[in-house]
Formats: C-alpha cells, structure tokens, sequence
C-alpha cells in the first residue's frame, strides 16, 4: 500500500510535504489557541504575567493602554495589556489556523484528484491492453467497480490521510507534551480515562469496520443484479421474470438494509459512549484541579499533586485539550477504515495492474510489412478457453489470400473460436496460425490487427457521430470516403435522410439504430478500413428477411478481393463460397466445395438436409416431385424459418 502509493503520488510529493509542514503549523497554531484565555485568568484571578519565551516585549506593546493601579509588586504588565494582548493572539491564531487549513485542505483535495486520476487512467489504459482470455474470466461489473469505488477509497486516504491522520498523532502528541510541561502528576490523573477511550474507539471501530464492509459487499451485489438485470431488460419481460427479480432483488436490498441498520447503530452506540467516557475525565479534572488551585494537597496513595501546584488558567487548558483529545481519536479510528478500504482498494487494482498486456505495438526485430497479402494458415492447432477442456484440437487449414472459406457446424463446434485466434484475440496452446507465411505471434499485434476486420452478429457502435462510427478503424479518411463506403454498404440514403445526417449522434450502444442498419455501418467502417482479411461470424443471424438482403447486398461489395472466413449457418447461401470446412467437437471433419459435400453425403450433406426440411419451398416442390439445386448458386438468404443452425446458444456463450 505504502509503496503502492508512493508510487503514484510521484510529481506530487513535494506538494504532499508542503501539506504535511501546513498541518504541522496549523495544529501548532489550534493548540495554542487554548493559551490566551490561561493568560487572562491567571492575570486577573492570580496577578500571574504570562510566561512566553520571548513574550515579554509583546505584552509591553499593550500596557500602554491600561492603567497600573492595583497592580502587584513584582507584576510587569497591566491587565488590560494582558486582556488585549490574550484576545489580539486569539484572533492572529484563529486566522492563522483557518489560512493554513485552507491551504492544507486545498493542497490534499489537490493530490488527491491527481492521484485518483493518475490511478483511473493508468487502469484502464492497462484493463483496454489487457489479453481478451483475461477479459473473459472476469465481471464488468468487478472490473468497473475497481476504476470507480476502489480508486475513491484510495483518494479519501490520501485527503483526509493527509488532513486528519497527521493532524490526529500531531494534536495528540502536542496536547500530551504540553499538559506534560504544566504538571506530570495532573496530567496523569487527567489521562486516566485515555486507557477506556482508547477501548471504546478501538473495538468499536472494528465493529463499525466489519458491519460497513458487510453492507458494502452487498452493496456491490444489488448493483452487480441491477446492471444485469436492466441490461438483459428485454430477456426479463420476455420470459416475464419481473416478478422473481423483483423478489431476488428485494431480498438482497432487505439484507443491505439490515446490514447497513447494524452499521448505523454501532456508529449510534458509539458516539455516546465515548461522550460519557469524556465527561468522567473533565470532572476529575474539575474537581482535583480546583481542589489544588485553591490551595489543598491532593494525595492519593504515594501520589501527591502539591497545593497551588496549578491555577485556575491552566485547568482552564487542561479542560480544553480534553475535549478536543476525542475529536483526533474519533478522526484516527475512522481513518483506520479508510486506510483498510483503501488497502484492499490498492490491492485490488495492483493485481489488474500485474496481470501482462498485449504488447500491441512492439515485436523485437520486425521489419516486415505493414499491410499483408492475407494468405492464412492453420497448422496443428489446439486451443481452449480453460486448461484441460480443448476446444479445438489438430487444425489444418490453409485459406490463400483472396479466397473465400466458410466454416460450418453445429453450435459449440468451434467455428467463432477458430476465427478469433487470426487476430490473435487468444494464443494458441500448440501448433501455428500463420499469415503470409509468419507465425502471427511474430507480427506486431497492432499490424496483425490492422490486417484483420471482423462484421460480427452483433455490431457495436460507439458514442459519437455517424461518421465517426465508420471512420473508427480508419480515423484519418476523408469525407469522400467515409460517403464513399457508406454508399457501398448501401448505408449512404439512410444516413443521409437523418436531420443531421453524417453528424448524426449515435446513442449509447448504437440504440437508435436497427440491427441492419448497425450492421450495414459495420460493413462501411470494414469497407473503409479496406484490410486484406475478413471475418463474417454470422452477421446477419439477428436479422429479418428484408434487412438480411439488405445487408448481404453490402456483404457483396465487402468482400471483393479479400481473403475472407465467413461463418454462417444458413448453409444454402455458400454455393459461391472456394471451400465449405465443416467442424465437429473442435476438429475439421470434412471439407470440400458445396457441390462436393452435398454429394459425398456426409455430415454437411445431413445438416442440408435438415435445413431443406423446414423451407417452405423445397417442401412443396418435394410434393410435386420435382428435384433442384437452385439454391447452390444464390448468394441471396434463405426464408427467415430455416434451422438456425448454430445460432442457438451464441449469446448466451459470447457473453
Ligand atoms: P461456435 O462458434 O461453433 O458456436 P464457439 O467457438 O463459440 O463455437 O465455442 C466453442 C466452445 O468454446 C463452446 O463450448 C463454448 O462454450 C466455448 N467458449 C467460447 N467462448 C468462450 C470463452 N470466452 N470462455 C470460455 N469458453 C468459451
């Protein structure tokens, strides 16, 4: 933690020196504040001058203005010298304390905003550069939770660290030396309490602790339910969840409250407590210390506190110090809180912060080319998400550049799998994916990535406007050719019939878009980025009929020229395909043209069939008994009532 914020505090630690020297002097001025009225009751009660190293020429400065009847032999200054003196020193401390507690509160707000920004942005530049294998074992919401309430916690340390921390021990220590400088004897009898308010904050501060962080974690888990609930919004009223939510939902909020109700009355308890724990010390302190300042003896056992051994002025500190003893304990134990917070706060961030990035930009010794050709090859493959579960196992295959292959078989096969380790989203357990010949390990992943673009089922599009949208993978490209590609995703007239067109803004998520209109601007950002490989993972599977066509209209002009992995499970729209690989549990178990397959009668050959079963077309031409392979040809889609083969389980498996 220490080291942790050392580090990050680098750039402001000067400035956290000069917190540290405002607080030294403000507590210095606070504690001092207690002096003048000492003064003015020991003049005009005990004839007493005040005692101030190097005090004496300052006092004079004020004896002018009283008179010096009455005055004692032996008195140097007059009362009213002494009154005016007392309440001038009041006043230039007051104002001292407030200029220096701006000063250090500014400077700690100041570091503390340095530090937590320092900290979110070096997290989640490192969360965005972290592999997609890491992403996938770990919750949004956990990840979210640690930019946002974890880096607070840890820039409350350092505010209120550097305000009542130092502030607390200063005080504390300043308060025990100078009541120690009055009377050893009273000031331990003064203390006597110390030891019970010391109990009292110490075990209910871990108490408050353990109750607060119980509330939190639930906390944590109806926001965790909230943001999974209103996100699958759509799912919940579809399968009328509403009312079982509600009631999960309801009874994680009961906890929270009952949680958050023990918090509150320990907090409740404990104010009190210390209070009453106060006030048993300040009549000690009355009643002894008047009892000697009046001139008795107090003894107790060999303990013995000599009459007049104090004045009414000092029990007059005495009484003030011990009040203000709790407010720095009370501070302490709270920041113990927050320092744990902010402990667990840090460590959570630092195990993120260890996990190694990709290292998008730097591979040692390359010099090749920027752009590639796009010639693809799998060699041995073996991959899994988790060590021991293999999802693919011995893939071959080779895809040369400018050909286009796509990849069937039933959900869970591996299909999306395979395509994700061309851009290296993942590595490979053994074997090789190349591109152009080059282990794809050895390319820069930003020129590896670069080459690649993907059109998935589900297009994202970011906050911004229109044009932005398209130009993400290309942000230098000039109108013309953001226009340009949006015309040829045959995008370009819806666009341009919005009020603001181009401009338009883009709603969280692309919300105010249809699926094929998303889809369709996704395939004018791919134009645009114009790299020399595609993936399509089934990209018009969430789409009705008509956006379908529309978007394999666009696909058409996509995918001219490029090397291209389509993944698809309307298989009737593959005739123009090169090569059909067809993958079972992980491994390719047939391959060939589309008229090869369907002939050889194999896997794809039944997963055809099945798929004929269900289109209305075939079914009424088998009942006039008239044969065709018409549909071997068509790029156009099939009715949207085909077997949607592998699109089942998709999301739920995605997300
Ligand atoms: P397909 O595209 O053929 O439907 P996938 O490649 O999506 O198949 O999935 C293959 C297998 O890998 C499935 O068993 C799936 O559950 C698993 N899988 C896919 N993605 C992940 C992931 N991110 N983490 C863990 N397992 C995954």
């Amino acid at each position: 933690m220490r080291r942790f914020l050392y580090r990050n505090l680098e750039g402001n630690r000067l400035l956290v020196g000069v917190a540290v020297a405002l607080t030294l002097a403000q507590v210095f001025a606070d504690l001092l504040t207690a002096f003048p009225l000492k003064w003015i009751l020991d003049k005009v009660v005990n004839h007493q001058d005040p005692t101030l190293p190097m005090g004496n020429g300052l006092v004079s400065v004020f004896d002018q203005l009283g008179s010096r009847d009455g005055l004692q032999p032996g008195e140097q200054h007059t009362q009213l010298g002494v009154i005016l003196f007392a309440s001038t020193t009041f006043i230039a401390l007051g104002l001292l304390t407030a200029l220096l507690s701006y000063g250090q509160l500014f400077i700690a707000t100041f570091v503390g905003q340095n530090l937590s920004a320092k900290i979110r942005t070096g997290l989640f530049g490192h969360l965005q550069r972290l592999p997609l294998a890491w992403h996938s074992r770990h919750r949004v919401g956990d990840l979210v939770q640690r930019l946002t309430s974890n880096v607070a916690d840890i820039e409350k340390l350092v505010t209120d660290g550097l305000v009542d921390l130092l502030a607390g021990i200063l005080t504390l220590t300043g308060i025990f030396a100078i009541m120690l400088s009055f009377n050893w004897q009273f000031t331990l009898l003064s203390m006597v309490v110390v030891p019970g308010l010391f109990f009292v904050v110490v075990s209910y501060t871990r108490n408050i602790k353990a109750a607060t962080k119980r509330a939190a974690k639930i906390g944590g888990q109806v926001g965790d339910v909230a943001t999974e609930d209103l996100t699958a919004i759509t799912e919940v009223k579809a399968f009328t969840l509403e009312e079982r939510e509600a009631r999960h939902f309801g009874g994680l909020v009961r906890s929270q409250r009952q949680a958050g109700l023990r918090a509150g009355s320990l907090q409740a308890e404990f104010t009190p407590l210390v209070l009453v724990v106060v006030a048993i010390s300040n009549v000690t302190v009355i009643g002894v210390g008047s009892f000697v300042a009046t001139g008795h003896t107090f003894s107790l056992g060999p303990f013995t506190i000599a009459a007049n051994s104090l004045t009414i002025g000092t029990l007059t500190v005495y009484l003030a110090y011990l009040k203000q003893l709790y407010q720095p304990m009370r501070n302490l134990s709270k920041l113990m809180n927050v320092a744990s917070s902010a402990g667990s706060g840090a460590e959570r961030i630092e195990q993120v912060l260890a996990e190694p990035t990709e290292v998008v930009d730097d591979v040692v010794g390359y010099t090749g080319p920027r752009r590639l050709h796009g010639d693809i090859t799998f060699s041995d493959v073996a991959f899994g998400y988790r060590e021991g579960q293999p999802v693919l196992t011995g893939v071959n295959l080779r895809v040369a550049a400018g050909k286009r292959v796509a990849l069937v078989g039933l959900s869970g096969s591996g299909k999306t799998t395979m395509a994700k380790l061309i851009p290296r989203f993942y590595d490979v357990w053994s074997g090789e994916v190349r591109i152009d010949g080059l282990d794809t390990r050895s390319y820069p992943l930003a020129v590896l990535r670069d080459n690649v673009s993907l059109v998935l089922q589900d297009s994202v599009l970011f906050e911004g406007t229109i044009r932005d949208n398209i130009a993400i993978g290309r942000p230098d490209a000039s109108d013309a050719e953001i226009v340009a590609a949006a015309r040829q995703a045959h995008i370009h007239d819806t666009i341009a019939a919005m009020p603001d067109g181009y401009d338009s803004p883009v709603r969280e998520g692309g919300k105010n878009f249809s699926g094929g209109q998303r889809q369709r601007l996704a395939i004018a950002r791919a134009i645009l980025r114009d790299s020399p490989i595609l993936i399509l993972d089934e990209p018009t599977a969430n789409l009705d009929v008509e956006a379908e066509s529309e978007v394999m209209h666009a696909i058409d002009t996509l995918i001219v020229g490029r090397t291209v992995l389509m993944i698809s499970h309307r298989l009737s729209t593959l005739g123009h395909v090169d090569e059909i690989v067809v993958l079972q549990d992980g491994r390719i178990a047939e391959r060939g043209t589309y008229a090869e397959l369907k002939r050889s009668g194999g896997i794809f050959a039944r997963l055809l069939a099945e798929q004929h079963r269900y289109n209305a077309d075939v079914a009424e031409a088998a009942v006039s008994e008239t044969t065709g392979d018409s549909d071997a040809t068509a790029l156009m889609p099939m009715p949207s009532n085909v077997t949607a083969l592998g699109n089942g389980h998709r999301r739920g498996a995605a997300s």
